[in-house]
């Protein structure tokens, strides 16, 4: 697993806080949605205890904001997950500990990085999700919720409908990988903070603020975090737009949780 950050962090541009915070200011200036924005952030990568990590969660708590945190089965330990415990009260309505895939392996031989995609059969695919969850609520128990991330952020038709039948709520995957068929709820996320790929700072900068502006305009902020990518710089960065949406009433602090669709009232039963 890659964890140099990447060049946007390691070559930080001139002024990149403030052209942020007028980015978001000029946005919502503009904005005329009469309710307040949802706002999420999704933290990647889940299961092992570091410095990062753990100043990660300090920096929500602090900021009194919720962060869906996505596991990662295999790396998580009862051990990892009391030393967890004694950092943070894990039973808090801040934190949304979900699934993240099993041993975050990719399976495909050709192409784009999956867990869960067309390479594998049914039965693996199933396997792996079950022993997953399986797994999740033996160490975490009730403090797990039926939510999925999986690994790179994409995954087969098929895996929703394995991850429908084990009772998962929904699936959080990037913008623009949602497919025809989906049996779950889809949270997406459509701002990436920590795996850019420009090869120049103020480029990624700009690409960063294209992607808020545009969350903003979608009224659907959903932030995705790699803790192991995340130097000072980074952090600044998290601190600043945590500052500037718990602050401000044009937005909604969510979890997946928040986001789930109100279930329809059951139609009352007609006839006498
Ligand atoms: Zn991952």
């Amino acid at each position: 697993m890659k964890s140099a950050p990447c060049l946007l962090y390691r070559n930080f541009p001139g002024g990149g806080l403030q052209r942020i915070r007028d980015t978001l200011s000029t946005v919502l200036d503009l904005s005329t949605y009469p309710r307040p924005i949802p706002v999420l952030f999704r933290a990647d990568d889940i299961g092992v205890l570091s410095a990062s990590f753990l100043r990660m969660l300090d920096l929500f708590h602090t900021h009194q904001f919720p962060l869906c945190l996505a596991l990662v089965p295999t790396w998580l330990s009862q051990a990892r997950w009391k030393a967890i415990q004694s950092h943070v009260d894990t039973g808090s309505s801040l934190w949304c500990w979900h699934q993240h895939g099993w041993n975050h392996t990719n399976h495909q031989p050709l192409g784009k990085k999956c867990e869960f995609g067309s390479a594998r059969s049914r039965s693996a695919i199933s396997g792996d999700l079950s022993r997953g969850k399986d797994r999740l609520l033996t160490v975490i128990g009730s403090e797990f919720s039926p939510f999925f991330t999986p690994p790179w952020n994409r995954c087969s038709e098929e895996t929703l409908e394995i991850l429908a039948e084990l009772g998962f709520s929904g699936v959080s995957r990037s913008q623009g990988e949602q497919g025809k068929n989906n049996p779950l709820e889809d949270f997406y996320i459509n701002v990436d903070l920590h795996t850019r790929k420009e090869t120049c700072g103020r480029s990624a900068l700009e690409n960063l603020c294209d992607e808020l502006r545009l969350a903003v305009e979608q009224h659907y902020v959903s932030v995705m975090i790699h803790h192991q990518l995340m130097n000072d710089s980074a952090f600044e960065l998290l601190d600043l737009l945590l500052t500037l949406v718990a602050g401000n009433s044009k937005f909604r602090a969510c979890t997946f949780h928040h986001l789930r669709e109100p279930k329809k009232p059951e139609r009352p039963a007609t006839g006498a």
